[in-house]
This record gives C-alpha cells, sequence and structure tokens, in this order.
C-alpha cells in the first residue's frame, strides 16, 4: 500500500482506442537492427528482410527523373495518374492471359501497404472478424486491428506448405466473419496457392458472403514457369467482393518509391479513393509516372525475368544445401516470392522459441532472421533470399554450422 502523500507513478499519457494493439513492424525492426549493428562495425548477414537487392531497372527509374525535370511535381489525381492506371490493367490482363481489366477498377496508393489499410479500413470495423491465415505477413494483423474489427488467425496445415483450405477456413467461420486476407505467393513461407485451390476459397467466400483481400504482391515472383495463379484468372461471378492488391515493390525492386494498387469494384475504389483524399492525397506523383513505365517497357519486362530467375538459382541453391547439410529440419518447400520458412522447434537447445533462436544466432554467428512468433508461429524462422549469392553463401554456412553445432551437442 502507498503511504499518505507518497506519489503514484506517473501515467503515460493515454493514447486513443484506435492504436491499443498497435506495434511497430518486426520485420522493418529486425532490418534496422541489422543496420545498426553494422554502423557499429560488427559483421551481419542480413537475410532479415524482404526487400530485392537489386536496383530499379534504369528504363523506370529514368521516367522518375524525366517526370521531376518536366515538372510533374503537383499534386496528382487522387486515385492515380490515367496512364499508370492504364498500366497496371493492361499488365493484370496480361498475366490473366488477356481478361479484360477496366482501369477504372484500379486505384494506386502509397505502397501496398497502405491499399490493403484502405481497403481494409472500408470494408471492415468494429465487431466485424476477418480471417487470416497463418504464419501471416506482420502488417496483417495489425491493419484488421486499425480498422478496429477482430483478427482471427487460421494456421495452415503442416502437410500443406502451411497452406489453408475451406475445412481450416470454416471451422473458424461464425456470423461475425466478415473478411479474409489471403497472400499467395505467401510471405513469409514462400508457398503458392493453386488455381484449383484459389477457386475453392473463392466459391466458400461467395457462399458465405465474405469479403476477400488477395495480396498478390509476389505474384511474379514464381518458380512454376509464368506467374503464380490470381483470383483474376478465376470468373466474374467469383469476383464480387475480391479486391487484388498489386505493386512495384517487389517485381520491379522498386520498394522506396512505394507504388502499390488495387483492382477493385467500383465502389470500394471510390470509398478508398475518398479515404486517401483525406490522408495522402494520392501517391508520390513523378514515382507513378516511373512505375508507369515499369509496367509497360520491354527492356523492365527483360529486367524482371532476369531477376526472378536469380531468386529460383537462389532458391535452388538454399533448398540443396538444406537437404544436404541440415537434414532432418523440416521447411516449407518455396515455390514463389523470396522466403524460406523452417522450423527449429525441432532443434535440439532450441527450445526456447524463434526469437531466442534469432537473438542467439546474431550474436553468435552474425546472421540476421526473423522470428516466426512475428507471423503468428514461434515454432519456425523467415529466411529472406532476397540478397546478393555472396551473402547467402556466408550466411548459410554460419547457420548451417549453427544448426549442425546443436545437432551435434546432442548426439555427443
Ligand atoms: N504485402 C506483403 C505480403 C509484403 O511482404 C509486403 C512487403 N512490405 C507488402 C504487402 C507491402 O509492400 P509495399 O508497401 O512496399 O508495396
Ligand atoms: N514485406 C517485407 C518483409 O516482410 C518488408 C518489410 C515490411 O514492410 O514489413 O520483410
Amino acid at each position: 500500500m502507498r503511504g499518505a502523500g507518497e506519489l503514484s507513478p506517473p501515467m503515460p499519457d493515454p493514447l486513443s482506442l484506435n492504436v491499443a494493439y498497435l506495434r511497430a513492424s518486426e520485420t522493418l525492426a529486425i532490418g534496422a537492427e541489422a543496420k545498426r549493428r553494422r554502423a557499429a562495425g560488427q559483421e551481419v548477414w542480413d537475410l532479415a528482410v524482404g526487400e530485392p537487392d537489386f536496383d530499379t531497372p534504369a528504363p523506370a527509374a529514368q521516367a522518375g527523373i524525366q517526370a521531376i525535370e518536366r515538372g510533374l511535381t503537383r499534386y496528382p489525381p487522387n486515385a492515380g495518374i490515367p496512364e499508370l492506371r492504364a498500366a497496371i490493367a493492361g499488365n493484370l490482363s496480361r498475366l490473366s492471359g488477356g481478361r479484360p481489366v477496366d482501369p477504372d477498377r484500379i486505384i494506386v496508393s502509397s505502397g501496398s501497404k497502405q491499399t490493403i489499410f484502405n481497403a481494409a479500413f472500408c470494408l471492415w470495423g468494429p465487431k466485424d472478424k476477418v480471417l487470416i491465415p497463418a504464419p501471416a505477413w506482420v502488417s496483417y494483423p495489425q491493419i484488421v486491428h486499425l480498422a478496429r474489427a477482430e483478427p482471427v488467425l487460421v494456421p495452415g496445415d503442416i502437410e500443406w506448405g502451411l497452406k489453408v483450405g475451406v475445412s481450416d477456413l470454416e471451422a473458424n467461420y461464425d456470423r461475425l466473419v466478415r473478411g479474409l486476407i489471403l497472400c499467395s505467393p505467401c510471405n513469409p513461407t514462400g508457398a503458392v496457392y493453386t488455381l484449383a485451390e484459389l477457386r475453392a476459397i473463392a466459391e466458400w467466400a461467395v457462399k458465405r458472403d465474405v469479403w476477400v483481400i488477395a495480396d498478390e504482391i509476389y505474384r511474379r515472383i514464381a518458380f512454376g514457369g509464368g506467374p503464380a495463379p490470381s483470383f483474376l484468372d478465376l470468373p466474374d461471378e467469383l469476383l464480387g467482393r475480391v479486391v487484388v492488391v498489386s505493386g512495384a515493390s517487389k517485381a520491379y525492386a522498386m520498394t522506396g518509391w512505394r507504388i502499390g494498387a488495387a483492382w477493385a469494384p467500383p465502389h470500394l475504389v471510390s470509398a478508398m479513393a475518398a479515404l486517401q483524399s483525406h490522408t495522402t492525397t494520392g501517391a508520390n506523383h513523378p514515382a507513378q509516372w516511373a512505375a508507369a513505365t515499369a509496367y509497360t517497357d520491354e527492356r523492365v519486362e527483360q529486367e524482371v525475368a532476369r531477376m526472378v530467375a536469380a531468386f529460383r538459382r537462389r532458391r535452388d541453391r538454399l533448398v540443396e544445401r538444406f537437404r544436404a547439410e541440415a537434414p532432418g529440419v523440416e521447411f516449407v518447400e518455396p515455390h514463389g516470392a523470396f522466403y524460406f520458412f523452417f522450423r527449429v522447434d525441432g532443434v535440439p537447445g532450441m527450445g526456447e522459441g524463434s526469437a531466442a533462436f534469432c537473438q542467439r544466432l546474431i550474436q553468435e554467428t552474425g546472421v540476421a532472421l526473423v522470428p516466426g512468433a512475428a507471423f503468428g508461429d514461434d515454432r519456425w524462422v523467415r529466411l529472406s533470399y532476397a540478397t546478393d549469392e555472396r551473402t547467402l553463401d556466408g550466411a548459410l554456412d554460419r547457420l548451417l554450422a549453427h544448426l549442425g553445432a546443436a545437432r551435434a551437442a546432442r548426439v555427443s
């Protein structure tokens, strides 16, 4: 008990309920920690953050510079310059075998993170539940909370690349469920949903009257030959309540330009536009010109093919080395994006969870990875191979030795 006259500790200034669940992005925080260690002169092998190591293709960068030189530096049209909306529509159409895509159904935002936020904020609110297959990218639950709705993590099936099926969704369904956020190719696992799987989920969503945000930001980075299957490959009657998210960051190595987009029903496009008319006034104007070139220029297309081939080579090397040098360590077979998700709860001495594993790893070897706990599953760890081959090989030498040492300690 406090004695009379004793002051209670100062209460932190209470902030709004809007931010009751807010936590800074763990993926960005770990990337920043790796940079801090490097700046302090420590050796760091950074396989944490999911950002292509390639430079923005020159024709796109030049288009951004030219836009500035041409004075295209004033407020942009709020929903995106018509040239970019048409370029994205044309690109989505080509990727889906020529299906018609109306540019008026495209809205451009400041990165697909804002696109997802805008869609979630317009679609869901208090008392709504939103299903999120887990492991899930860190920002989805946070964005759903910011909309004051409730995220419900639906664990994926280990036997099935940690993907979910209709029975998993159905098991978590009740009348409050109004939404689903599905990511394919998936961050953090690299798993890719087949078209048949997407169709089954789309049919379930229609039956249950559930809106789907399909995050297809990694669609171009797929290793099965051609882009990953998309909701846009499905017939119109399944797409009445579907938002397809895309963006320039990953496929075009344009993370810093901050260009994302949604394809959505017209009334949702209008609501998302109205929302951003009060928050950002649309995406950076010169960056929109750069992106318009990225989506249409044949030379950029060749660069994309080159980058995807490099990601594929790294994926092959990584999988080969894990199989040979870490037998028994379980991982999700990666078919897209640039992530590799492996299991640490079975590794001896690693019983303390993914965060402790990653902490020990960076301290002892300098290798930075992201704990699965950040994605809603503490048994796993995410490795990003969006990094040059020398760094990847050096990091793998250290990581595999670390895993090997743990195994050897158990045997002895
Ligand atoms: N979705 C997923 C699954 C991601 O990994 C990222 C990466 N940051 C984003 C969306 C957002 O990307 P951006 O805002 O750069 O378009
Ligand atoms: N999406 C990337 C990642 O998961 C970039 C960081 C972020 O925006 O969360 O690492």
